[in-house]
């Protein structure tokens, strides 16, 4: 029988409704079975913990602002201080990862006790495009959300497309992305030079790659709604999709 892949998204908010809707991340599923979590800001691996009850195997970065990889610090405690024996695969861009280092990985003791660097319980896999989760092939793409090549989204080819923070990217969803993929993307009800807002979306992109899309990183129900009246699909924290 093929694979069923899904995914499920814990956290729709923009980083100004991470406490409300949660940091915005997903993860995708193969057979009802996680195989990776899509960005780690805060209160992301108690989430994640709640609903798989382990901790997450492997993770993607889509970029350094601090609402999605903020849970960093809690997943290397958690994991430090668990039973739990395998490294945590850290998929980074490659571009990416001198910066995460500043980010998360440069704080001086990374235990009061010592004698441990952040990076003991990752393993950390630097991204050009195409990478592989047990096996199943994934892409990251460039987006367009502040530096040329700070921010990526994650492509499973045929199936979906996560934008991760990003202005809009005709070019790629166009040229790039499967036409049987559905789309999740950035969307607020407001433009601003970082964010998609609701009347990019519809200037953009046809009415065609339009009902393909899903819109997630919003601020409140109350613009939910609003990018729903103008036609747009959008995520609920907690929502679960089969893909396919
Ligand atoms: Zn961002």
């Amino acid at each position: 029988m093929a694979d069923q892949f899904s995914i499920y998204v814990g956290g729709v908010g923009s980083a100004a409704a991470v406490t409300s809707l949660g940091a915005a991340s997903a993860v995708l599923e193969k057979n009802q079975q996680p195989f990776l979590l899509i960005d780690c800001g805060p209160g992301v691996v108690e989430h994640y913990r709640e609903r798989y009850q382990c901790l997450p195997g492997a993770v993607f970065i889509t970029h350094l602002h601090l609402d999605h990889i903020g849970g960093l610090e809690t997943l290397f405690f958690s994991r430090r201080f668990s039973a739990q024996t395998d490294l945590i695969k850290l998929y980074v861009p490659a571009s990416l990862v001198a910066l995460l280092c500043e980010r998360v990985a440069n704080y001086p003791g990374t235990l009061a006790e010592g004698g441990e660097n952040f990076w003991d319980v990752f393993q950390l896999i630097p991204v050009l495009e195409n990478f592989f989760v047990q096996g199943i092939h994934l892409q990251a793409i460039a987006v367009r959300h502040h530096a040329p090549k700070s921010a990526f989204g994650v492509y499973l080819p045929g199936y979906c497309f996560f934008s991760g923070d990003t202005r809009p990217v005709p070019e790629i969803l166009s040229h790039v992305i499967d036409q049987r993929a559905v789309i999740f993307h950035d969307c607020g009800l407001h433009s601003n030079p970082s964010h998609t807002g609701l009347e990019d979306l519809l200037r953009e992109y046809s009415p065609e790659l339009r009902a393909r899309i899903y819109a997630y990183h919003y601020l409140n129900e109350e613009q939910r709604q609003k990018i729903e009246a103008a036609g747009i699909k959008t995520l609920r924290a907690g929502s679960c999709l089969t893909l396919g």
